[in-house]
């Protein structure tokens, strides 16, 4: 905001940002102020939006700040979906932080290029404590490896390359996977997110790589059939090299035995993952101890700040237990990098993942931790678990919805009419048409907001709380919409 002679056009001078930014954060603090007397969203479709925003060409001259500022306001205020809305419980997005916007607009204005320490020193800095309070709010060791990456895709991404980089040959970095002799195997369950797919085509080892392991009664990894698989790809000569364990699945919240995979890949020298991108965060709460333990165990963990630490979007993270790890798998060092060259060891995030130059997704997890702090996240965490048990203890109450499964805090339920006369597969298959239609129903009605799971052949409305605002009100009204609207489709039909 100089006074220079350039005029550069998007140069602002301090009384024009002041001005545009107050207006700005007028309008940010109504928007946030007022979400819950919104609808979830407009369900407005592709031509309606498209009609909104115009098609114009890219304009030859400028507009001003504070005009164009007021129509992205419009655009994005009143033809969005609000996952900060409290009766927003769909796939999983959190509520974000209000002062995680604040932190990304300080991020924004100073910029730290958080690739190396000499571009960004306390951001740097600021990084690192963030990664350590992460391990130490989930009871991991704090003087593990880590880095922010985008999200959850990304951090099991990370992780995965560092338990392969360990796990394989030394050669593996210069010859490529062509090299190898054996074929490297990957275990996780049938519920492991589809990440899993992504990771085995871009590192080269093919999807047919992956074991895709039973679930037992309780959904769990079945882990005397990844034992069995394990084995069976030995005798065939193959080389089983990563273990996927699932903290928190994505259709049900179910964590699998991490203790019992723990040991497992000790016998068998594999790498432990563990993808704790949605669940994660509820190893914090002292009643959810028995549910993850063996979570020390992990050689790696993905979890997401932007799902259950309420981080607005994007923030994951990914903890390695031995930073070195991280350092084999990613270091590189090219004569154009001239880093490290002070007499103290500094911290250059390049290496110890993907990207090279990267933005500062530390500061809003950062300033939301401390904000809160670790009993309010307890707190924050807990009361989401708990709305969810009311939500299957109401649907269960309730004569015309069949509660199925609870954990953590998705909760999994579906709509039975109370005259239907169908009998065996015909019911199920009526049941699954017309649940499916209300999920439909429902996302596009702007009132309540959630997804669809299936389980064990059951098409179910599927409602995950990651969301600070919910309260029991929000989840008794779901209930009476969800029974409202069924019977509608239902009578329709
Ligand atoms: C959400 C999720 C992912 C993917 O995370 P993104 O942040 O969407 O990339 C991976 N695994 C699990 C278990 C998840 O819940």
């Amino acid at each position: 905001m100089s006074d220079n002679n350039r005029h550069a056009a998007l140069e602002m001078n301090a009384d024009e940002f002041k001005k545009v930014g107050h207006q700005l954060i007028d309008q940010i603090a109504d928007f946030i102020d007022g979400i819950d007397k919104r609808p979830v969203t407009y369900g407005e479709k592709p031509t309606q939006i498209r009609a909104a925003l115009g098609t114009g060409a890219l304009p030859d001259k400028g507009m001003s700040a504070s005009n164009l500022l007021e129509k992205a306001s419009d655009l994005m205020m009143n033809h969005s979906l609000f996952n900060g809305h409290p009766k927003f419980w769909g796939y999983i997005t959190a509520s974000a932080a209000p002062i995680g916007a604040l932190g990304d607009l300080l991020t924004a204005s100073v910029n730290a290029n958080c690739g190396a320490f000499i571009l960004s020193p306390m951001a740097t800095e600021i990084e690192k404590q963030t990664v350590r309070w992460l391990a130490e709010l989930i009871g991991y060791q704090s003087d593990c490896g880590g880095i922010l990456v985008s999200g959850g895709n990304m951090a099991n991404f990370t992780g995965f390359l560092a338990g392969r980089t360990a796990k394989s040959p030394k050669t593996l970095k210069t010859k490529g996977v062509a090299s190898l002799d054996k074929k490297m195997c990957i275990y996780g369950s049938k519920g492991t997110h589809t990440w899993i797919d992504k990771a085995a085509h871009l590192f080269g080892h093919g999807t047919d790589s992956i074991r895709w392991i039973e679930t037992n009664s309780n959904h769990q990894m079945d882990n005397q059939a990844l034992e069995n698989a394990i084995k069976a790809d030995l005798e065939d000569g193959h080389q089983p090299f990563l273990v996927v364990g699932t903290a928190g699945d994505v259709s049900m919240g179910v964590v699998d035995d991490l203790k019992g995979i723990g040991e497992i890949c000790k016998k068998h020298d594999l790498w432990f993952h563990v993808d704790g991108a949605y669940g994660v965060p509820a190893a914090c709460l002292s009643d959810q101890q028995k549910t993850f333990e063996g979570l020390n165990e992990a050689d790696s963990i993905a979890l997401d700040p932007h799902k259950w630490l309420y981080a607005p979007l994007e923030a994951g993270c990914t903890l390695v237990k031995n930073p070195q790890h991280l350092v084999d798998a990613y270091s590189s060092n090219p004569e154009y990098y001239n880093f490290g060259k002070t007499e103290e060891p500094e911290t250059n995030f390049f290496e110890f993942g993907l990207q090279n130059s990267r933005g500062f997704r530390a500061l809003k997890v950062w300033l939301a931790l401390q904000q809160a702090g670790r009993k309010a996240y307890e707190e924050m965490i807990g009361d989401d678990v708990r709305l969810a048990r009311l939500m299957f203890d109401l649907a269960d109450e309730n004569d015309e919805l069949e509660a199925v499964t609870h954990s953590l805090s998705i909760t999994t339920f579906r709509y039975i009419p109370s005259d239907l006369d169908l009998m065996g597969e015909e019911r199920e298959k009526y049941l699954n048409q017309l649940n499916e239609k209300l999920v439909d129903r429902l996302q596009f009605g702007g009132e309540v907001f959630l997804s669809n799971a299936v389980v064990d052949g059951r098409y179910c409305m599927r409602a995950c709380i990651t969301n600070f605002r919910t309260e029991e009100k929000d989840c008794e009204d779901l209930i009476e919409i969800s029974v409202r609207e069924g019977r509608v489709l239902h009578q329709s039909d």
